[in-house]
């Protein structure tokens, strides 16, 4: 029987991959890169062959893989996860190996400093600067102790970061509640009451059942009436993964968080760095972490003001209208919906009838077709997915198919929750001088349809779909032909959500939103004081929303900036990043950090600055659209072509500039927020 996970289909055969056949495809695509790489290494050729045959080494690998980390997202198994862990540390072990790959550094040291170097592609170019700047990040300058010990960090690392990701999701997994009243439920909307009677229909019980999962939590917070069920489902929500979860500490994220500090640092000290965000820092946009401090703390200075009066008016409006004298954190989002209902009349459950997901999705593609001169197709031979909820479309340009990504919108069990774009495929030349084409998942976490009723999303949903797409534009769109930069490769993660953030803006301007607000009934268009509504509500508490990202964004950066130093703990930078920006109640209980994936699971520490050092620049480049239309033609094929098909292969300073004509600035992003 051979193995799906090595066929050589242009998709990945989902429907034949199980969890058997991880170990086995890995394993021989690793002992065949390391032949493949001696005897590459052995050749002489031009350094554009050895450019290519190197990246079809590194693909082979890379298609193998994304379908399996793929799978663990978005449809997790006892079986996958035991195959997965041991995997990942093969594939970890192998990535250190080539980063201290001596004679592979000399070739590639070799080839910039040869006069060739002139006569390359610019993605070639900048390829192989990375690639000398990422040896020394990989330790290939180490002695022979140090980088045994640089190897065995990284492993360790990656299993941590894994540990700690299957701690947050078995955590939001274990809790539920079930609710046999209705009249416990009051102020819930309709969509999140059915969305909770055929949870509880799936497992056989009567009444209402709720989890910990983002939309199941969501609408009891700001909705529910209730206010004892709003304490318990917070406590539960914020207790996730630590030593007070509410269904017991087997979880606990706190040992992993400590080891991982720990470790980041020892990395960064090894390789010559003060700390962990120096070391984050040299794969980036930002110079140093001053640089990033001052950028954090200008934006704290021009929120924090603003988010104090705004809280001190959400408390004096409970406190006058409902006799609360004191908000308690799971109040908050309640209260807030409350006071936006009564300052802008409107909820964003009101609107959901007007985002049918199939018209948002029409009204998506309609917007990046007048934009980019593209066009977005369902793909009309069959293409294998993972679950029957999986949709494929194909991207064509002047008729030609340039790019397919595979569409999975509706949360469910043994899925991470949260919404992302991941690679399939990159595209890059062949060896034979044809494009292999990008392709992407597109993963969101809506609720589905319910009964006759079709998937209907709030805006805040409908803006999540849009920043999504941004990147996945970003892999599809690119032009570049060399893998390692073309889409988000080799991108600065502190510019890679300039194309996310930037699409949101669409979803804030009458003349895209009437293409697809309509009444999933009616068909009527989305009413006219209705949308101005939703236009003048954007900026609602402005100032809260900015200093919550800053409270994130510092506790990542102080943390990792000044960890080990005498008195440095955890909490002890949370409690004080807290003191100075934020302005909400705190819970004794309150353990965020253990749920925080984004720094201690994923690709974002010392990095999550990142979102806003990234929406200044798509703030910016939006405000050319505001002078020159934002569906002006030139603007949409300019960004195009300087940002999104570019990719990594240059600067993301050098592709702004020649997009917006001068450096980015700052006050778009203000003036955006309402705090200019
Ligand atoms: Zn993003």
């Amino acid at each position: 029987m051979s193995n799906p996970l090595l066929s050589s289909a242009e998709l990945p055969p989902f429907q034949s991959i199980t969890a058997k056949h991880v170990a086995p495809a890995i394993d021989k695509i690793l002992a065949d890169n390391r032949v493949a790489l001696q005897e590459l290494l052995a050749k002489s050729g031009s350094s554009h062959d050895f450019i290519s045959a190197y990246e079809s080494i590194t693909d082979r690998l890379n298609k193998a893989w994304s379908p399996v980390s793929h799978l663990h997202s978005v449809a997790d198994s006892e079986a996958l996860r035991e195959v997965y862990l041991p995997t990942q540390a093969k594939l970890s072990a192998y990535y250190t190996e080539l980063g201290q790959n001596q004679t592979l550094y000399k070739k590639v040291k070799g080839l910039v400093d040869d006069a060739s170097f002139d006569s390359l592609s610019q993605a070639e170019k900048k390829l192989l600067e990375n690639s000398v700047r990422d040896f020394h990040l990989s330790g290939v300058d180490l002695d022979g102790d140090k980088k045994q010990r640089y190897g065995e960090i990284v492993q360790r690392l990656s299993e941590l970061g894994t540990h700690f990701g299957n701690n947050v999701l078995d955590a939001t997994q274990a809790w539920e509640k079930h609710i046999s009243d209705a009249s416990q439920l009051v102020g819930l909307p309709d969509s999140a009451l059915a969305a909770a009677r055929q949870a509880a229909e799936q497992k056989d019980q009567e009444g209402y059942l709720f989890n910990l999962e983002y939309p199941s939590f969501f609408p009891v917070i700001t909705y529910c009436d209730n206010r004892a069920f709003r304490q318990e489902i917070y406590q539960a929500y914020i207790t996730r993964a630590s030593d007070l979860f509410v269904e017991g500490d087997k979880w606990d994220n706190q040992g992993i968080m400590n080891e991982i500090l720990d470790l980041r640092l020892e990395l960064a000290n090894l390789l010559g760095f003060e700390s962990y965000a120096h070391y984050s820092l040299a794969t980036k946009m930002a110079d140093k972490p001053e640089e990033v401090s001052a950028f954090l703390n200008e934006l704290a200075e021009r929120s924090v003001s603003v988010a104090r009066e705004e809280f001190q008016s959400l408390s004096d409006f409970a406190r006058d209208t409902y006799q609360v004298e004191e908000l308690a954190p799971w109040d908050v989002a309640y209260y807030s919906e409350k006071l936006r209902q009564q300052e802008y009349d409107l909820s964003q459950e009101a609107l959901r009838p007007y985002f049918p997901l199939n018209d948002v999705l029409a009204g998506l593609f309609e917007i990046v077709s007048r934009l980019y001169g593209i066009e977005v197709k369902p793909e009309e031979e069959k293409v294998e997915a993972w679950h029957p909820d999986v949709k494929v479309f194909g991207i064509y340009e002047g008729g030609q198919k340039i790019a397919r990504f595979y569409l999975d919108l509706y949360a469910r069990a043994n899925k991470k929750g949260g919404a992302w774009m991941g690679e399939c495929r990159v595209r890059r030349r062949l060896s034979d001088n044809s494009i292999q084409l990008p392709v992407a998942y597109m993963v969101c976490n809506f609720n589905g349809p319910v009964g006759d009723q079709p998937a209907l999303l709030t805006h805040n949903e409908v803006t999540t779909l849009f920043h999504e797409f941004g990147h996945g534009l970003h892999h599809m769109l690119t032009q570049v032909d060399c893998a390692g930069v073309s889409g988000i490769n080799g991108v600065p993660w502190d510019a890679v959500e300039l194309p996310s953030q930037f699409l949101e803006n669409w979803c804030w301007h009458p003349e895209a939103i009437n293409l697809f607000a309509k009444h999933y009934q009616t068909g009527e268009a989305l009413p006219q004081p209705m949308l101005e509504k939703l236009l003048a509500a954007k900026n609602f508490q402005s100032g809260m929303q900015m200093v919550r990202q800053l409270e994130f964004a510092l506790f990542d950066f102080v943390l990792h900036s000044t960890w080990k130093q005498p008195g440095v703990s955890v909490q002890g930078v949370l409690d004080e990043v807290r003191q100075k920006v934020s302005v909400l109640p705190i819970a004794d209980f309150n353990r965020f950090q253990c749920g925080f994936s984004h720094i201690f699971a994923g690709g974002y520490a010392a990095g999550y600055y990142s979102y806003k050092w990234a929406e200044v620049l798509s703030a910016d480049a939006f405000s050319r659209f505001e002078e020159e239309g934002i569906f002006n033609t030139q603007t949409g094929a300019d960004f195009k072509q300087y940002i999104l098909e570019k990719g990594g292969s240059e600067t993301p300073q050098v592709l702004f500039e020649a997009f917006r004509g001068r450096a980015p600035d700052v006050s778009a992003l203000l003036r955006h927020s309402g705090l200019a």
